[in-house]
């Protein structure tokens, strides 16, 4: 139970900034995180940093003032509520200072969800299991605003199976469940697909960071048999 609540706590910190610069409609809209540095990688560097930050101060980030879609900023919201509770909790529980709470204009619940999965290993297991439906709701959150910004992007990148180059797209499957779909001409082995839509390969949501991590490593393979 623990492993599975830090590992949305994990998937959560992966998206949430994507999920923030959704929230702007003139933002110009990333393509799917290229898969340069692995999402621990990423962690890892930017734990630091945020954790120092989240203790220090209480700037506002957002200076400018932006039109947002009230939608995904209202998503975000309830989930910078839900991480602040969840690092209060957690850190209450093992005995270690609670971070400040959130400012709102800042918008940031990176530093509340990193707190909260560094520390729910000490915690004990009935503590988990009132913090899973919790970080299972986030998860959905998350995924479902992402969707209605990310729905019929063309992703940069060479599908590990087909090996073909720019044929998978983001789509909202019946459902409403966004996942990528390979139009290539694609069998990859049943181990490595999530599921079949409409004859093709899918791989929902939650499936992406280890998606990532194939297309990376397939990535590599291809530059060495080249040089
Ligand atoms: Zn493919």
């Amino acid at each position: 139970m623990k492993n599975e609540v830090v590992a949305d706590l994990e998937w959560c910190m992966a998206y949430w900034p994507d999920l923030v610069e959704a929230r702007l409609p003139m933002a110009t809209k990333r393509p799917w995180r290229q898969p340069q540095l692995s999402p621990e990688a990423k962690l890892k560097r930017d734990w630091d940093a945020r954790i120092d930050w989240a203790l220090r101060s209480h700037n506002a980030l957002a200076e400018a003032p932006a039109p947002v879609d009230v939608t995904v900023l209202q998503a975000a919201l309830d989930i910078l509520v839900d991480a602040d509770d969840l690092a209060a909790r957690v850190a209450e529980h093992v005995g270690i200072p609670v971070l400040p709470p959130p400012d709102l204009s800042t918008l940031d619940a990176w530093p509340y969800l990193a707190y909260a999965a560094a520390h729910m290993t000490l915690a004990d297991d009935w503590l988990a299991r009132w913090a899973e439906p919790i970080t299972r709701r986030m998860v959905a959150k998350i995924a479902q605003s992402l969707c209605m910004v990310y729905d019929g992007q063309t992703l940069a990148v060479t599908c590990p199976w087909c090996a073909e180059t720019g044929v998978w797209r983001v789509q909202e499957l019946p459902g409403g469940q966004v996942a990528i779909v390979c139009h290539g001409v694609c069998e990859p082995p049943a181990k490595e697909v999530g599921t079949w839509w409409g004859g093709q390969p899918v791989w929902p949501l939650p499936d992406w960071p280890r998606l990532a991590k194939l297309v990376q490593a397939a990535d590599i393979k291809r530059a060495k048999k080249a040089s």
